[in-house]
């Protein structure tokens, strides 16, 4: 890519996804040296673990720790029985691997997580945990009286969390950074990214973005195949770049295609350049171009067959208040040019001033500055994989101080 990427490393255990777990280690036998050379070059290593679930057979088709260790310490219903989750993983026997969500208020699944992240972070070396589920799975009302939170519902559930993660944080590298799934609102302050992966809707908005961008990174498209596997891509793409997400979430055999890879790659550019506006800043209110832009549809794969319809020039608008500066972005997802004009006022952009210089941001090289008054009106003809943004901020009028906010 040419620019410090991300690698959500799954399977970089030797027990099996969803199977044996908590017991992660040991590693695969070259799961350090590949860390180390990987961040070496600039590929910071993210490895999956989950944050909820203990194995009930967590030694192949034996109970090697549950009864003893977790079963305490997992969220009970109100029969006294531990509650039961399975997905599609499968014991040697076929069976279904039957996992129990653990309470987080126990000291016991507390330090276990802990001591995972732990290891990951100082023993291999890692620049980031994915802690599965966390910000995705709904809490469990518990009712083990041992535990010492209220029975059934309530926000000790979260609580139970927040504390596991304050004591991750102190423990873990100061560069050492945790995500998790989905979006929930009561983890934010403890994660630094959200695999935000269930965004693949039709006339889905950001909300999410325009309220928590610059809090929080946003990352994941599934991003998957078909016949329009190549528009789909670009389509997904340019919605997560003006949406704020870093883009991705893709296979590394992304690589090997000419069709998609140069767009990606190009995307992926004009978002480095853009990062500040993505971790300090905050979105405004999308342009909305004028003119005929039409429509392109592709199948997203969601789901089955999951057709998606986006206007085929994306654009989006991300201001960083404390330096009074605007940056437009606008992405053709579509294999033709199209033309559009946009005609906005910068102070509803949040921007202060009368006197402008837009800077145009490209993938490369900026290639043109220019001077605008608070009404900024063009006519362009968006290029096929020319995404490109305007960086605005003012000047001063002649004779006068720079405005500031
Ligand atoms: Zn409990």
């Amino acid at each position: 890519m040419g620019l410090p990427t991300g690698l959500h490393w799954y399977n970089w255990h030797q027990i099996a996804f969803d199977d044996d777990y908590p017991h992660y280690f040991p590693a695969h036998d070259d799961f350090e040296a590949g860390v180390a050379e990987l961040q070496r070059n600039g590929v910071f290593v993210m490895p999956y673990i989950n944050g909820r679930l203990w194995d009930t057979r967590d030694h192949g088709l034996e109970d090697k720790a549950f009864s003893t260790v977790a079963l305490p310490a997992t969220a009970r219903q109100e029969s006294g029985e531990p509650y039961i989750e399975t997905y599609n993983s499968k014991e040697p026997d076929g069976s279904p691997v039957r996992l129990a969500p653990m309470c987080p208020t126990t000291p016991v699944w507390q330090s276990k997580v802990a001591e995972i992240v732990h290891e990951l972070t100082r023993q291999c070396g890692v620049k980031g945990v994915y802690i599965d589920q966390i910000a995705a799975a709904k809490p469990m009302p518990c009712f083990d009286p041992s535990h010492g939170h209220p029975l059934g519902g309530g926000h000790w559930w979260n609580e139970g969390y927040w504390h596991m993660l304050d004591n991750i944080h102190a423990a873990i590298p100061h560069d050492a950074m945790l995500t998790s799934e989905c979006n929930a609102e009561p983890f934010l302050r403890w994660f630094d990214g959200y695999l935000s992966w269930h965004w693949q809707f039709q006339d889905q908005v950001p909300a999410f973005s325009a309220i928590y961008g610059g809090t929080i990174q946003l990352f994941g498209r599934a991003y998957r195949g078909g016949t329009t596997r190549d528009l789909a891509l670009r389509m997904k793409a340019g919605q997560q770049l003006v949406f704020g997400e870093q883009i991705g979430w893709i296979t590394p055999d992304i690589l090997e295609s000419t069709n998609g890879m140069p767009f990606l790659k190009r995307m992926a550019n004009l978002r480095w350049k853009l990062s500040p506006y993505f971790h300090q800043g905050r979105m405004e209110r999308p342009p909305i171009l004028q003119g005929e832009v039409p429509n392109v549809t592709a199948d997203w794969q969601w789901s089955g067959e999951w057709p998606v319809t986006i206007a085929a020039i994306q654009t989006g608008a991300w201001r960083i208040p404390h330096e009074n500066r605007l940056a437009l972005v606008f992405v053709n997802v579509d294999k033709k040019p199209h033309a559009a004009t946009f005609d906005l006022d910068l102070i509803d952009y949040g921007l202060s001033g009368e006197h402008f210089a837009v800077e145009m941001v490209g993938p490369d090289t900026p290639d043109a500055t220019w001077q605008t008054g608070r009404r900024l009106k063009q006519t362009v003809e968006f290029q096929p994989d020319r995404p490109f943004a305007l960086e605005i901020r003012p000047i001063p009028a002649p004779g006068k101080s720079a405005p500031s906010e």
